[in-house]
């Protein structure tokens, strides 16, 4: 099942503000219905330390420690209107972080699995989803690079970090019909889908983005 949120005590107050955000949006080509109200009721100031909490619904990616980012409300809702339209029920997500992404989609489908290299951000993200009630996560600390081939295959892969090139292993752990959403390169970043069709894989690119790197290795 899609999960709801729990969120007493986590401050509706922000639910005008984040309209504003969902307006931004729309206007930026965000169609997918599902995935602007969703975005409308996740409240993203709890993803962030308090000192950055009042800029959580500008359109920008923010600092969440460790040299990593939340991205920006704009990729995350793009990010995952692309993985809805193949209709994912089991997603893999590589580079958990804040866990923002995470909740948005464990929202939107049945079962979500979610990897960090980085325990300490695990952790926490780890915390706010017990908060939140959801059932439907499960989370690993590893490094992602190998997806979780023990819980494959996957509808959807969705990975938040940018790799040089597409780890071969991930596309392994693909279902029939299911699509791999992810930023590759250096300087220069495109955000990529793959799409499987048996052992065909159709790749499309979409836009110029810019991704913290997919590193190997976890920290403890
Ligand atoms: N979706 C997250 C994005 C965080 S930034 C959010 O919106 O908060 C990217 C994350 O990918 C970082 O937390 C980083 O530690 C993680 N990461 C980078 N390489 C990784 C790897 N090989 N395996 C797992 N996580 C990785």
């Amino acid at each position: 099942m899609n999960q709801s949120l729990h969120l007493q005590g986590i401050g509706m107050t922000s639910r005008r503000t984040r309209m504003r955000l969902v307006q931004r949006l729309r206007d930026e080509g965000i169609k997918n219905e599902d995935v602007l109200e969703v975005m409308a009721d996740t409240p993203r100031h709890i993803f962030l330390d308090e000192a950055l909490a009042h800029r959580a619904y500008e359109d920008t990616a923010l600092p969440i420690g460790h040299n990593q980012t939340l991205s920006q409300p704009y990729i995350v809702a793009r990010m995952t209107e692309i993985l809805l339209e193949s209709k994912p029920s089991r997603v893999l997500e590589l580079g958990t972080g804040s866990g923002f992404q995470t909740v948005v989609l464990a929202q939107l489908v049945n079962e979500v699995f979610s990897v960090e290299r980085i325990r300490p951000l695990q952790e926490k993200a780890k915390e706010r989803f017990r908060q939140m009630g959801l059932r439907n996560v499960r989370t690993r600390h590893a490094d992602g690079g190998m997806g979780w081939p023990e819980a494959a295959p996957y509808d959807g892969i969705i990975v938040t970090a940018a790799p040089s090139e597409i780890p071969e292993e991930l596309l392994r752990q693909l279902a029939d019909g299911g699509r791999l959403v992810i930023p590759v390169g250096g300087d220069k970043q495109e955000l990529t889908v793959v799409t499987r069709r048996g052992n065909n894989f159709d790749h499309r690119v979409i836009e110029p983005v810019y991704f913290v790197p997919l590193l190997g290795g976890v920290i403890r």
